[in-house]
């Protein structure tokens, strides 16, 4: 066998080995005509290498996102160098549906693309060859795994020590309410409470007694609580309730409800017996608040002055105390 004849068996395997690889292989010249397209391309497009060949790749693929395309073509071709883009920039630059059994939670094959300009025997780049990588597993896990951290998400939603809503879940639902009650009215009223003198508590049995006494009280609170209502913990030992459907008179029912049990409620803890007491500011929602914060402030300035006339009371916020 002679030299010219080793050559065109090696040629020969080269394009078999390309027809067959299990990577999309495309080369476009400047006017984006289809010059080659492999096995890989036949497969997942369904138009063979005969039929794309010379064809327009916009006018084969006419969803092809073109000007992303031609901008990374141009920048090949002019700089005369290689380029990549992942699935993170663009999921995918041909549409192939995915049919893996495995990864089959995703509707479309995720593509990471390599652009490289080819040059030809006069060292003109007129060409440029494209290789798709199929890199669906690696999304498809990469996204199982940010779907499963959003659920994650989710289920922190409480705060740790209480197991009531925290304090940016509660003011987010809060806030709904308040969206809520600009659409359809109705009543709705928020309370915020604060324990007395909780240093004190602190100072004379120490933090983990002080922590049992927080837990205790968001138990007594959770007992009083209907289906409807929203209650968190909003600061160290400040909880916000919402009351939706509830107007002032019964927010207060609620409120005396609760201010009771914790004031007859002894806490036994390796310290001693604790008893605590809390103060309590109400607000209605009514027109002329304008927003949510708004709408706290004023349960909070309606504390404030429960602690200011003695604590272990409730106030309802009216116009004259602001
Ligand atoms: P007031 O009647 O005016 O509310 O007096 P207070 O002492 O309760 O007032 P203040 O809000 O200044 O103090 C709150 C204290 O609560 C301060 C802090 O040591 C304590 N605290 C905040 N978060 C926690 C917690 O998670 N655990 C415990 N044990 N204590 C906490
Ligand atoms: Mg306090
Ligand atoms: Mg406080």
């Amino acid at each position: 066998m002679n030299e010219s004849m080793n050559d065109i068996h090696e040629l020969h395997w080269i394009m078999d080995m390309l027809q067959t690889i299990e990577v999309g292989l495309v080369v476009l010249d400047r006017e984006y005509r289809i010059k080659v397209w492999n096995g890989f391309m036949e497969n997942h497009s369904g138009i063979t290498a005969s039929k794309a060949r010379d064809q327009s790749i916009f006018e084969t693929f006419p969803d092809i996102p073109e000007h992303w395309l031609r901008r990374k073509v141009e920048s090949v071709l002019l700089l005369n160098t290689r380029t990549f883009t992942t699935w993170e920039q663009r999921p995918y630059l041909f549409r192939f549906r995915n049919n893996r059994p495995v990864t089959g939670t995703e509707p479309y094959m995720y593509q990471n693309i390599t652009f490289s300009p080819l040059s030809s025997a006069t060292g003109a780049i007129e060409h440029v060859c494209l290789l798709i990588y199929d890199v669906t597993d690696t999304a498809s896990s990469r996204l199982k795994l940010e779907r499963a951290n959003a659920q994650l998400e989710q289920l922190s939603q409480t705060d740790r020590l209480t197991g009531l809503l925290n304090r940016g879940t509660w003011e987010s639902l809060l806030a709904n309410e308040f969206e809520r009650f600009r659409r359809y009215h109705g009543d709705c009223c928020v309370i915020m409470f604060d324990i007395d003198h909780f240093k004190h508590v602190n100072d004379t049995y120490g933090h983990q007694p002080g922590d049992e006494v927080l837990r205790v009280v968001s138990a007594l609170l959770q007992d009083n609580l209907r289906q409807t209502d929203i209650a968190g913990r909003y600061g160290g030992e400040e909880f916000g309730v919402v009351l939706p459907e509830t107007d002032q008179n019964g927010a207060l029912i609620f409120a005396e409800r609760v201010r009771k049990a914790v004031e007859s409620t002894t806490v036994d803890t390796s310290e001693g017996p604790i008893t605590v007491t809390i103060s309590l500011g109400i607000a209605e929602l009514n027109e002329k608040i304008a927003d949510y914060l708004t709408w706290l402030s004023q349960a909070d300035k309606a504390l404030y002055e429960s602690k200011e006339g003695g604590r272990n009371r409730v106030t309802i916020w009216q116009e004259k105390t602001a």
